[in-house]
């Protein structure tokens, strides 16, 4: 199917809940989209040891989030460097940190630079309504504030709210393993892995996440209830949200497509 017009998406959803998934396939369904995903940018650089991944991790591993600037930031140089926003402004300094779009990782005297200073989340940015300027942001806004500082970037016009049974959740989360080098992720119940412990491309070992237990997954739920009710309101008052629930990622797929279906083929406005 061919887009009318860019489709920016959020995905909203608790831990666990399968935004990777409907991410993935939404990305195999319609390749004119692309995604960003917060916390596989921030595990990448926590990979990387990255100054940004350092400083990052142990606020990661506790299940907490990352300051609003930081990651603002990061997602902010991944749309640029995808082409998804321009500036006529001279960029003025270095993004050191690991970005899924292929920036190098550096360690130097403009470590703090990334995550103190701000001048490129003052610049004004473009962008594009062609339709390979499409994407899904997938963690990102998590808070009311980010979602009014996105708003200030780029307009967001689909916002997806993924709604599953706590109790199932928990049950996926307890069984998700994990291919750290390439993100394929099992989970032992529904998706388990050919050969136990190994993934199934490359044969390599597949770990847990290191927010994966239980404590810090409840820490991370309650995070997540306590920030997305404002950040819904704040979608729904710009009457972009949509809510779709389901007990799997297979029985929340194809409404999902259907809806993107009607919201950005080509023959709808
Ligand atoms: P995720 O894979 O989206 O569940 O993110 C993993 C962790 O990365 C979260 O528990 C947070 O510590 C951090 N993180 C990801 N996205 C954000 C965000 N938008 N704001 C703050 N922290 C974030």
């Amino acid at each position: 199917m061919q887009l009318s017009r860019a489709a920016r998406i959020i995905l909203v959803g608790a831990p666990g809940v399968g935004k990777g998934t409907q991410t993935e396939r939404m990305l195999k369904r319609f390749p004119q989209l692309s995604s960003i995903s917060s916390g596989d940018l921030l595990r990448e650089n926590v990979r990387k040891r990255t100054p940004l991944g350092i400083q990052a991790e142990s606020t990661m591993k506790r299940g907490d989030l990352i300051p609003d600037s930081t990651i603002l930031r990061l997602i902010l140089s991944e749309l640029i460097s995808h082409g998804w926003l321009t500036t006529d402004a001279p960029r003025t300094m270095t993004l050191n940190s690991a970005s899924a779009a292929g920036a190098t990782a550096e360690s130097g005297d403009d470590d703090d630079a990334f995550i103190t200073s701000s001048p490129l989340t003052s610049q004004k940015y473009n962008f594009s309504e062609d339709p390979n300027a499409s994407f899904i942001l997938d963690g990102f806004p998590r808070t009311a504030a980010q979602a009014l500082q996105l708003d200030d970037l780029i307009p967001i016009n689909l916002v997806v709210n993924i709604t599953t049974p706590t109790a199932i959740i928990l049950d996926r989360i307890c069984n998700r393993w994990v291919h750290a080098p390439s993100g394929r992720v099992y989970n032992t119940t529904f998706n388990a892995p050919k050969e136990e412990g190994k993934d199934d491309i490359t044969g390599e070992p597949l770990t847990r996440r290191a927010d994966d237990d239980p404590d810090t997954w409840k820490n991370r739920l309650q995070k997540f209830e306590e920030t997305s009710m404002p950040l819904l309101e704040h979608y729904d008052r710009k009457g972009v949200l949509w809510t779709v629930q389901g007990n799997s990622s297979d029985e929340i797929s194809p409404k999902l497509f259907a809806e993107f279906g009607k919201t950005f083929g080509r023959n709808q406005t």
